[in-house]
């Protein structure tokens, strides 16, 4: 008897290395691949305004590269678990397959989809294409998670295992009737704004943009990237965070591109850069033993923080998210995140611990604005950076570590040419003076503001 599986794609937006995919291929004569757009069961964190820009390209690459495949992209809207139903029902399907996402919304929804399905008799199984090791996997010898990166690291190390990504499959077997869909158009994803121009000038979405990204990194960039990889001055790192994020590359792919044979690089460089994917590993690993740290700090004395009020700070949060704060690093920093949807990590640190500590806002406004408004907001990634930052996370920078944004400047722009870039209004200023505050910023102030605060929680007042 012939048999048919649904494919339910979600942050796996790939066909090669497609674990999900690849299971049905291999044990059913027909595969229908599925995307459900149903941001409700997202929880508190649906996809920000450029995520679903993002997303809308991403799904139309996807459905292209399927078509080239004799197959096709069946897109709907609704209630996931009522959806699949549905579409179980009308294509007779027998198997729902799909692999892994770990964000405490996203489990408990999938929990549910599995439970449904397993009762109506189907076989529903889940895979990871996403993470070089499961979450629950790599725990400390007395069964508890790490929440130190560096002892992490080290015993992932000792495990190292990256199995060879598999090959997208030639072609695609359809059922002799396709199930209606929407077409992507239908979601309504696309701002009515024309702020993306900037996005489509600084990213391809999809798999093929994704290949062509990890294949020029690789073969170039990589060898000099731990010595470039804190300057934003420099096209130095690899730009894979968004690819990453919609599943359109896995983290296997990148390390089989640095190693032929998936072992630990041994280069400086492709080193780092592993070493990163595995801070990846981490937030995602924390996030699913923390589920609540998207809104509450890993460290609970922060519940306490004395931060400024939200009718004290909003014109202040305002001028941050504008890149209009009179700080070059930081203004460069915000217009860059606007413009083109990323923002380079170490400036990333500088404008969150601008946020957080020289003017004491609350760092989930930031991961708040970061959310709506970065091609690779990604809750694990998100709350771990920001947390990190503002001092209450897993193996945080000591809060009363305040960066100073001059300093930071001078020594990872140290021409000025990434603040010259993004502040224009500054293209005259000479040398390292670029990198001087305006004159209404009391940089001083906010640091001594900011280490009154720490030391009211530290002292237990
Ligand atoms: P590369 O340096 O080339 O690194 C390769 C890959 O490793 C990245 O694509 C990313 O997947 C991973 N990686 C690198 N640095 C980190 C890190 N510090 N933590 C976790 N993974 C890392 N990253 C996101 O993907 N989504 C976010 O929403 C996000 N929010 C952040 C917020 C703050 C406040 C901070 C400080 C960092 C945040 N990061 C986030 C981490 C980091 O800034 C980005 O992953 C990185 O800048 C992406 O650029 P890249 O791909 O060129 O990185």
């Amino acid at each position: 008897m012939s048999s048919t599986a649904l494919v339910w794609l979600r942050r796996d937006l790939r066909l090669s290395d497609q674990p999900a995919l690849r299971h049905a291929c291999q044990h059913h004569d027909s595969v229908i691949p599925v995307f459900i757009w149903d941001p409700e069961s997202e929880g508190h964190w649906p996809l920000g305004a450029a995520s679903r820009w993002w997303l809308h390209h991403s799904l139309e690459a996807l459905g292209a590269a399927l078509q080239a495949r004799g197959s096709r992209l069946v897109v709907r809207a609704g209630d996931t678990v009522a959806t699949l139903q549905t579409l179980v029902a009308e294509s007779g399907a027998s198997a729902v397959y799909w692999n892994r996402c770990y964000e405490p919304a996203a489990i408990a929804r999938d929990t549910a989809v599995k439970q449904a399905l397993r009762a109506d008799n189907l076989a529903a199984e889940s895979f990871n294409a996403a993470q070089l090791m499961e979450p629950w996997q790599n725990l400390k010898a007395d069964g508890t998670p790490y929440v130190v990166f560096t002892p992490y690291w080290k015993s992932m190390q000792k495990q190292w295992q990256c199995a060879a990504p598999q090959p997208a499959p030639d072609a695609l077997p359809a059922p002799k009737a396709w199930p209606d869909g929407v077409s992507v158009e239908a979601l309504g994803l696309l701002p009515d704004r024309d702020w993306p121009a900037g996005l489509a000038e600084h990213w391809q979405p999809g798999e093929a943009g994704a290949q062509q990204r990890l294949h020029d990194f690789v073969s170039d960039a990589v060898t000099d990237y731990d010595d470039l990889r804190n300057r934003p001055d420099q096209a130095g790192t690899s730009r894979f965070s968004p690819h990453l994020h919609f599943g359109e590359l896995s983290p296997a792919q990148v390390v089989w591109a640095l190693d032929a044979a998936g072992e630990l690089p041994t280069g400086k460089g492709p080193l780092s850069l592993v070493r990163e994917l595995a801070w990846r590993e981490f937030a995602v690993y924390l996030l699913y033993h923390f589920p609540h740290l998207p809104e509450q700090p890993l460290r609970p004395t922060f519940n306490d923080f004395p931060w400024r009020k939200p009718a004290d700070y909003a014109d202040d949060l305002r001028a941050w998210q504008r890149g209009q704060t009179g700080v070059p690093m930081v203004d460069a920093g915000m217009r860059e995140l606007w413009h083109t949807g990323w923002m380079h990590n170490r400036v990333r640190m500088v404008v969150a611990s601008y946020l957080t500590k020289h003017l004491l806002i609350p760092w989930q406004e930031g991961a708040r604005w970061f959310w709506d408004t970065l091609v690779d907001a990604n809750l694990a990634n998100n709350t771990q950076g920001w947390q990190w930052t503002s001092g209450c996370g897993a193996d945080a920078s000591p809060y009363f570590r305040i960066f100073n944004p001059v300093l930071q400047g001078e020594k990872f722009d140290p021409r000025g040419d990434y603040v010259r870039h993004w502040c224009p209004e500054l293209s005259a200023v000479p040398g390292k003076a670029v990198h001087q505050p305006s004159e209404s910023v009391d940089l001083k102030f906010g640091r001594e503001r900011a280490l009154a605060a720490y030391r009211q929680i530290s002292s237990g007042r």
